[in-house]
This record gives structure tokens, C-alpha cells and sequence, in this order.
């Protein structure tokens, strides 16, 4: 994090400035379509306010104290605000309980900072409860609100924040920085258009598409086992996308069931979301053909990085699974 992405430069200079003459406002709305970093941004400026020792040009160092505890989510004078679990609102609770901890000294030197995203989330009462610490902010408390949709937000709210507005990146420059990224992500044309030219949710596409994939491969994992799918059409069905993610994907299950076997609560699953189901298989499954059964798995991958007929390799495969399931 630390410093503001390659097409927020002209926002963070301004409120760098604002800040080094003493003169950033309580409260900010940040504005912009989704998924052009604009909470990324107001975590960043956040980190660089609490750091204990900045950079020449003013982002955070990444080392100190407070850079620690903003990296471990963990630091008393940052909180970020956003829908709980399940939950579509930021309710009343929430900005309540933020709102007394304001009032407090912060713990540190320095500011108090609350980030409320997205901030159109808040429901009619959460953002009448805000109105009165937007109205008489406590000394040292700055306040971020995000949003896409800035119209949502009552108009008393809106009018008490300095906005400051965000630009979508030029396509070259966005196309350039999906590039670079750790994971590059297949199709980022299509992405970035189905995006409306946000990066990151570019990125978030990206990464749905693929959890989407995996469950559908799933089923065909869970129909084979229960005898209504036939190896020869899964295999040629998956092979659609190649198959070393494939493997990947079989491999991660196959592990999960053994880590179920062992232990009734593994303290790490690589498919958190598929329990149950992972969990009636490690009840039934032998826990040594499972092993051999992962141990194929490998031997799979490593054949084919050679030689060879993906169709038969996978094909095998899955009629071992098949077959795994008769004790
Ligand atoms: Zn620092």
C-alpha cells in the first residue's frame, strides 16, 4: 500500500499539501466510478498520515510502528467502516461505535481516521449519525467516505466532505498496470471493458470468473463420485481450459479431504467455502487410497509436462476417483 496508485498522483499531491500546511479538512469524499482504487487510495493517504517516519515525497515508510500495525489491520487509530458479513448496509451500530471512539485522544501523535466504504452503503440512520461529528468534528478526526454513487448520500452529508474527485486511468495506462500486476489476468481487454475501465474490478472479475470456474468443476468432481457424470465427458469438458488448473483444482480437494480426516476443525482449507461437501468425502473415503490417490495426481502433472494425451490422462484419472469410491 503506502502510495497512491499511477493515476491517483494529482489527488494525492493536493492532499499531501493540504496536509503539510495544516489544512486538511475533517471530513473527504472521494468520488469516482467503481473500481478505480478509491479506498485503496484513502488507506494509503491514511497509512502515510499515521507513519512515523515518512518518505521524501510523503507516503509511508512501511517499517515504522505504526506502518505495522496499519499493515496487520490492527492500528487504534484507523478503522475502516464497510458492510458486515452478509450485509448489504453499513447500519447505525457501526458508525456509532466509530463515532465514540473519536471523541477519544488518539493513541498515537496524530490523527484519528475513519474510512466509511462504500459510503452510499450507509442507511438513512447510519448517515444521520454521522451528521453530527461531520458538523463539530473532534480536533484531530478525519473522515473518508468512498463512493461510486455519490447521489446516494443525503445532501447534508455530501455538502459538510471537500470532495475530491477520481478519474478512471487512460485504457493504455490501465492495460499497462493489469500487466505488471503478480497475477496477470487472462482477457484484460474484455475485463476492463466489462469493468467500464476500472482496474481493480477488473481484477475482481478476474478472480470471480475463476472461483466460478472452480465450482462448476466441482459439480462434475461431485457427479463422477456419485456416478452421474461419465469420465469421458468430464475429461473433454475440462480440458476446455487445459489442464494443468484442472489438476490444480483436484489436487486442492483431494488435500482438504485428507486435512478433514485428520483433524474435524484443520486450521487452514484451501476450499473453505466447499466443506460440507469435502467433509462427507473425508467421512467415507479411505484415508490411504486417498494418499495414493493425491500421489497421481502429481505423477499426472509431472507426465504432462512431457509426452502426451491430456484426454487419457485426465480421463484415468477421474475413473480412479470413481472408482475410490467403492470401498
Ligand atoms: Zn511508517
Amino acid at each position: 500500500m503506502s502510495s497512491p496508485l499511477p493515476w491517483q498522483t494529482t489527488q494525492w499531491q493536493q492532499l499531501s499539501e493540504q496536509s503539510q500546511a495544516k489544512r486538511l479538512p475533517h471530513a473527504l469524499l472521494l468520488t469516482g466510478i467503481k473500481g478505480i482504487g478509491k479506498t485503496y487510495f484513502a488507506e494509503s493517504f491514511a497509512e502515510s498520515l499515521l507513519c512515523e517516519s515518512h518518505q521524501m515525497d510523503g507516503s509511508a515508510c512501511g517499517q515504522c510502528r505504526s506502518c505495522l500495525l496499519v499493515a496487520a489491520g490492527s492500528h487504534p487509530d484507523l478503522t475502516v467502516i464497510q458492510p458486515e458479513e452478509d450485509s448489504k448496509v453499513i447500519k447505525i451500530d457501526q458508525i456509532r461505535k466509530v463515532i465514540t471512539s473519536v471523541t477519544l485522544t488518539p493513541q498515537y501523535a496524530g490523527y484519528k481516521i475513519i474510512i466509511i466504504s462504500p459510503a452510499d452503503a450507509m442507511n438513512r440512520n447510519a448517515a444521520n449519525s454521522l451528521l453530527k461529528t461531520l458538523e463539530e468534528p473532534p480536533g484531530q478526526a478525519l473522515l473518508v467516505l468512498s463512493t461510486d454513487k455519490p447521489a446516494h448520500l443525503p445532501a447534508t452529508v455530501r455538502s459538510r466532505c471537500q470532495q475530491l474527485k477520481f478519474n478512471a486511468p487512460a485504457r493504455n495506462e490501465a492495460l499497462a498496470w493489469l500487466k505488471q500486476q503478480p497475477t496477470p489476468i487472462e482477457q484484460a481487454e474484455t475485463l476492463l471493458d466489462l469493468a467500464s475501465g476500472g482496474p481493480l474490478e477488473a481484477i475482481k472479475l478476474a478472480e470471480n470468473d475463476i472461483l466460478e470456474r472452480r465450482t462448476s468443476h466441482f459439480s462434475g468432481f461431485n457427479e463422477i463420485a456419485g456416478g452421474n457424470h461419465e469420465p469421458t465427458k468430464l475429461a473433454a469438458e475440462w480440458l476446455k481450459n487445459g489442464l494443468k488448473q484442472p489438476l490444480y483444482w483436484l489436487s486442492t480437494w483431494i488435500m482438504d479431504i485428507i486435512r478433514l480426516k485428520m483433524v474435524s476443525q484443520p486450521p487452514r482449507l484451501t476450499n473453505p467455502d466447499l466443506k460440507a461437501d469435502l467433509q462427507h468425502f473425508a467421512e467415507r473415503l479411505n484415508l490411504t487410497r486417498l494418499y495414493e490417490f493425491q500421489e497421481k495426481i502429481t505423477e499426472t502433472l509431472r507426465l504432462s509436462e512431457s509426452q502426451c494425451n491430456e484426454q487419457m490422462l485426465l480421463e484415468s484419472l477421474l475413473i480412479e476417483w470413481k472408482r475410490l469410491q467403492k470401498n
